[in-house]
């Protein structure tokens, strides 16, 4: 069966009777198995829960029932978000064991819309990382090449749908984790803005950053999925409700800006040229591009390395060797099972960066980096604001590099963060962005990032169906 299939498709299929919902569930289950043994997108599968939630669809077909939005549709999930009665590692040791004992709220929201989750994918530990080495279970390959990494830290989502083990899944990205795995892999990637997605029953990394996002082959399905995802939720006070703006984008109203501090040293010549050539591509189909400046660019990646590990060094204070996953009996008082389940459960990116945030947020020294960093964070906001009066949707590069060898920056932390120097500003802003494929190097995928304002998805979603078509 080809399951090079986008979510309408799934819905003509059902409603066809090309296919019942349980026969492309277990198909879609046989191929991923097989084609995991070298990917590992996955780090369980969620074959019960899939099936069973198939049969509710196959029922609702037989009942002559309207269906939900994602009728049948099968579907990873990152394994930082909480699916009831599926593990929940979050690429950690620390949590190997441990059980969902409910559904996050965006889990929730695809169950409801008819989605099929078949497994949850493999990440950088608690979300650290670009390229998935950071697991404690092993890396996800990129399946355009199985020497090199898929991104990070939501590689195996990305992974999963590239592979055609899935049609879509759910990410989550602090710093990059959904854009620059869909840019290594060449599928579609949206960051949504801060608030518009839910947080609760998603384990948290930096929670002034986090938002989870939708990951899919196309535009168009990426965009379904984020308006079943998206929504006030009492559960999360930072989540918010609104209107979305109903404009259709004409190529020729639009006005793109290109940040002249993305195209500096350091960014690989061969993933410029791709980029450039996709820039060209729209002007020549009529938007209006120019020139912008983002002055605070340099020193985004600085403060986002203070932000994310001072709040990620407060949310990892739970994993205590009491509460959740691995517990080590033995110790001889209780700060010796604190030590043990930490020094044992979590890995060293894990521990580096729980001893950097310690040290930020420490007495005398929160004023001179936390502070710091969030006033950063400010004149990196009114950058983008500042833009936005000129031009309507900036677009860039989303990684300085191609898709890099297994092994090759794992040894160097810098140099695993330098791939986020395009993505961390619009997480520190708090902006939507999208990743979507533009051409290859070789047979190696390289992804054009849109951002637009606040609240601005369907602004992304026009420009980026109007690109694939070009
Ligand atoms: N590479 C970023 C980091 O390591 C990605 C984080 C994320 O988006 N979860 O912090």
């Amino acid at each position: 069966m080809n399951l090079d299939l986008s979510i309408k498709n799934i819905a003509d299929g059902l409603v066809g009777k090309l296919f019942s919902a349980k026969e492309l569930t277990k198909e879609f289950l046989d191929a991923a198995k097989k084609k995991d043994k070298d990917i590992h997108a996955f780090l369980n599968f969620t074959e019960d829960i899939a099936l069973n939630q198939a049969e509710k669809i196959d029922e609702k077909i037989a009942q002559g029932e309207k269906l939900g939005a994602l009728a049948g549709v099968p579907c990873s999930v990152k394994d930082a978000i909480l699916v009831e009665g599926a593990p929940c590692t979050a690429g950690s040791k620390i949590l190997e064991r441990y059980v969902a004992p409910y559904d996050a709220t965006v889990v929730k929201k695809i169950k409801e819309a008819g989605a099929i989750i078949i497994g949850k994918t493999n990440m950088d530990e608690f979300g650290m990382g670009g390229s998935t080495e950071n697991s404690a279970f092993g890396p996800t390959k990129n399946p355009h090449d199985l020497t090199r990494v898929s991104g990070g830290s939501g590689g195996g989502s990305t992974a999963s749908v590239a592979a055609e083990e899935c049609v879509i899944g759910l990410g989550e990205d602090t710093g990059g984790s959904i854009r620059l795995p869909s840019s290594f892999c060449g599928v579609v990637g949206l960051k949504p803005t801060y608030g518009a997605v839910s947080r609760y029953g998603v384990i948290a990394l930096a929670s002034s950053l986090d938002q989870v996002g939708p990951v899919a082959k196309t535009v168009e399905d990426a965009e379904i999925l984020f308006n079943v995802i998206r929504g006030k939720d009492e559960l999360d006070s930072t989540s918010v409700e609104y209107e979305i703006q109903d404009t259709k984008y004409k190529i020729q109203d639009l006005r793109i800006g290109i940040p002249k501090e993305y195209f500096s040293k350091g960014l690989d010549p061969d993933v410029e040229k791709v980029i450039r050539d996709a820039i060209k591509k729209l002007e020549n189909a009529g938007a209006k591009i120019q020139e912008i400046e983002l002055p605070h660019t340099k020193y985004a990646l600085a403060a986002y390395y203070i932000i994310n590990t001072s709040e990620a060094s407060a949310n990892l204070a739970r994993y205590d060797g009491i509460r959740y996953g691995l517990s080590l009996q033995g110790g001889s008082s209780l700060l010796d099972t604190y030590l043990d389940a930490r020094g044992e459960g979590l890995g060293q990116e894990v521990k580096r960066r729980i001893i950097l945030g310690t040290y930020a947020l420490s007495a005398g020294y929160y004023e001179a980096y936390y502070n710091k960093a969030q006033k950063v964070r400010t004149l990196l906001k009114q950058d983008f604001e500042k833009a936005f009066e000129k031009v309507d949707v900036i677009v860039g590069p989303v990684s300085p590099f191609l898709p890099f060898t297994i092994g090759e920056r794992i040894t160097d932390p810098l140099q695993m963060y330098l791939v986020d120097i395009y993505t961390v500003p619009v997480n520190l802003a708090g902006l939507p962005a999208l990743s979507v494929p533009a051409g290859k190097v070789g047979n190696l995928p390289v992804g054009l990032h849109m951002i637009a304002p606040a609240f601005e998805e369907q602004r992304l979603f026009e420009t980026g169906k109007l690109f694939e078509k070009l």
